[in-house]
């Protein structure tokens, strides 16, 4: 590749959006500047490559393939094919699984591909085979009544919200939650951690169809050889949302009882967080969901996205290569020395430290509300997500947690002495807000008092902890 590849690539990208919508090119460049200056810690975000991003770029975007790899219902599809079979390739040997499907959009989609594959797969309903085998126009008004009676009484087990669960486990805001009756498992009140045994009584009082496992903001290894077990305890199919540490099980770094692959049913995924792939999801599983997965679309999917598959197949042979596993073994050492760093100066942390990606700060131990915290971090240069923590008195808007996360400043390359110069600058930013008042002099739970003047002073230092570690150092936007 020659020296200038990268940059002469998204500046020729560039200069041809700009002749047609110069406003569009100017925030695609603002936007390179902001991600180069901010101290990133969303623990679901990270820095896709220029191959990956470039992959997508391209006219596979014009192509309609609903189907699948060599049984399509558009013709001319073999391009597509080629990239397709590519990520379900490199998915595939990367995961040791048996079947990938690699069309689903995202990793809500590919959680609503699971949930059908499943319940088509468990559930006797000759309406749901009907629609199964694409005869939904023979479907009568009776049928579709059945349908929604046979499927209604399903019931779904996952971990539940506060504890660091999923939206798309079963809860009210996604369609899960009104497609299962669901209940869900938290975690030990004084550890923090998942009770197993707790689990497996809560399977065998409430008898689940699907028992989930996978979270976005627990900061600790499940044990998925127990969580089978209990699955297969109660005649559950066992399901797991690896979206977020999906590069950790990639990289070796979640091996045995921790790799979900060997010991789930079905396991879905994103592809954009700790696995550093373009946006959008994927579903592994073994041959016996084989079939009812590859339906995905036009069950619950738009076409495929031939363009993002290409991109996925760029990112998922990154992944394979060695230099993946010491990314992701870095990650957790990030994660942790950001736990010691926050502990040491006093910081509360959910589950008192991390064996992943990602870190739980409560901030009650500071005074403040979730909200409060993630909006004086970001006014400090410090960009996070506010999220609540078990049995969180402030409920899902305020919440009492920060949840901070290393994927995307260890793929800029900082390493754990930068992590506790992170620790340092949260905690001098947390310890120096306090909780500010309604107009009525009621304490608010959104406003905070924190010095501008400090603030500056953290961005100034954020900015100098970054400008060691260049984003995207051979892009140059001229
Ligand atoms: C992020 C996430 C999702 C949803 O992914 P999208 O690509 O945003 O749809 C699903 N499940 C878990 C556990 C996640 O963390």
């Amino acid at each position: 590749m020659s020296p200038n590849a990268e940059s002469t690539a998204f500046r020729s990208a560039l200069e041809v959006v700009r002749a047609v919508e110069p406003r569009v090119a100017d925030a695609i460049g603002a936007e390179l500047a902001d991600q180069r200056e901010s101290l990133k810690l969303i623990a679901s975000e990270n820095y896709a490559s220029p191959a990956t991003l470039l992959a997508m770029g391209n006219w596979f975007s014009d192509k309609y393939a609903e189907g699948t790899v060599g049984r399509r219902f558009y013709a001319g599809c073999q391009n597509v094919d080629t990239v397709e079979a590519l990520a379900a390739e490199h998915a595939r040997e990367l995961f040791g699984a048996a079947h990938a499907y690699v069309q689903p959009h995202s990793g809500i989609d590919a959680n609503l591909v699971a949930f059908w594959a499943i319940l088509a797969d468990r559930v006797e309903s000759p309406a749901l085979k009907k629609a199964q085998v694409r005869q939904v126009n023979d479907l009568t008004e009776a049928d579709w009544f059945a349908l929604r009676r046979e499927l209604g009484d399903q019931r779904m087990l996952g971990m539940s919200l506060d504890a660091g669960g999923h939206l798309t486990h079963g809860f009210r805001p996604n369609i899960s939650g009104k497609m299962f009756d669901q209940r869900s498992y938290g975690t030990d009140p004084v550890t923090g951690l998942v009770d197993y045994d707790a689990v497996a009584e809560a399977a065998r009082e409430f008898r689940p169809l699907i028992l989930v496992a996978g979270y976005s903001a627990y900061p600790r290894k499940v044990n998925f050889r127990i969580m089978r077990e209990i699955a297969d305890s109660v005649g559950a199919t066992f399901m797991v949302d690896m979206a977020h540490f999906a590069g950790l099980v990639a990289g070796k770094v979640f091996t045995g009882d921790f790799d979900p692959v060997p010991h789930a049913h079905i396991v879905t995924t994103t592809t954009h967080k700790s696995l550093r792939g373009p946006r959008g999801g994927m579903v592994l599983c073994g041959p016996e969901l084989a079939d009812q997965v590859d339906r995905g679309c036009p069950m619950v999917l738009g076409g495929p996205l031939p363009h993002v598959m290409a991109a996925k197949a760029v990112a998922l042979a990154e992944a394979r290569r060695p230099d993946f596993a010491d990314y992701a073994s870095r990650i957790v050492a990030n994660a942790q020395a950001l736990a010691d760093g926050l502990l040491r100066r006093g910081a509360k942390l959910v589950t008192g430290g991390t064996d992943n990606h990602l870190v739980l700060i409560d901030v009650s131990g500071y005074g403040l509300t979730g909200r409060q915290a993630e909006q004086a971090l970001l006014d400090s240069g410090i960009v996070t997500n506010r999220n609540a923590v078990p049995q969180d008195p402030n409920g899902a808007w305020y919440t009492s947690g920060v949840r901070v996360g290393t994927p995307a400043l260890t793929t800029r390359g900082l390493g754990t002495a930068e992590m506790d110069a992170t620790a340092e600058l949260i905690h001098t930013v947390l310890s120096q807000t306090t909780p500010g008042a309604n107009a009525d002099g009621t304490p608010s739970k959104a406003k905070y008092v924190l010095d501008p003047a400090l603030a500056d002073k953290v961005s100034r230092q954020a900015g100098e902890l970054l400008a060691g570690f260049p984003l995207y150092p051979a892009v140059d936007l001229g």
